[in-house]
């Protein structure tokens, strides 16, 4: 790949080190942070797609470079796929990581999906790429788990502490290092299927 310079359009500090992380070993990729002048994108978007679409596009048309923006959404069955698109504001405008787990663990209880059943749920992520050109670029990624009884670890951020993934030991991702978690995450699948398309591009 010819070299490519991407601004990195996350705001959210914890994320925009995951995918530093995630696609530090892609050559030719130089990676930079969002300016801290740049406004906040208001996600109004109805899919991941729009609103990774808004992040990216925005930063794109700021700073004049490539950007890449995640949007990411908690799908749980038990709540007909909610929070969704809406996952950052489960518990109202401002609300912390601490606040959305516990309004989860309270909604699972309120419809009655309590004692590790009927708590499936999946994260996805969309990682998407604007070019100067106009030109977009996007993939997605996944993963199964369920939804814990109560919060445990201390690693990641977010819902991590309430999500254990499929196929694992049953730790949650807030009990795994931030490469067991990068390994089977959704952020993970999604920045490592991005960085295969950015290395295959024509330079
Ligand atoms: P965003 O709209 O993509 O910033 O993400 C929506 C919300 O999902 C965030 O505020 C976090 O609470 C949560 N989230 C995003 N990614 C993760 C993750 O990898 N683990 C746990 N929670 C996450």
């Amino acid at each position: 790949m010819a070299d490519l310079t991407l601004v990195i359009a996350s705001a959210n500090k914890d994320k925009a080190a995951e995918i530093q992380a995630i696609l530090a070993s892609v050559p030719g990729l130089i990676l930079v942070p969002r300016p801290d002048d740049v406004a906040d994108v208001e996600e109004t978007g109805e899919t991941l797609v729009e609103n990774a679409r808004l992040k990216a596009r925005a930063l794109c048309q700021a700073t004049g470079l490539a950007a890449v923006a995640d949007d990411t959404g908690l799908e749980v069955d038990a709540l007909d796929g909610a929070p969704g698109v809406y996952s950052a504001r489960f518990a109202g405008e401002g609300a912390t990581y601490a606040d959305n787990v516990a309004k989860m663990l309270v909604e699972l209880q309120r419809v009655g999906a309590v004692g590790g059943v009927d708590r499936k749920a999946r994260f996805a992520s969309v990682a998407f790429v604007a070019y100067p050109d106009g030109t977009e670029l996007w993939v997605e990624g996944s993963i199964e788990g369920v939804i814990t009884d109560e919060p445990r670890g201390e690693q990641g951020f977010g819902y991590d502490p309430i999500f254990a993934p499929e196929g694992f030991d049953g730790r949650t991702f807030a009990e795994m290092s931030a490469g067991e978690k990068h390994a089977v995450s959704h952020r993970g699948r999604a920045f490592r299927a991005l960085a295969e398309r950015l290395g295959s591009m024509p330079s």
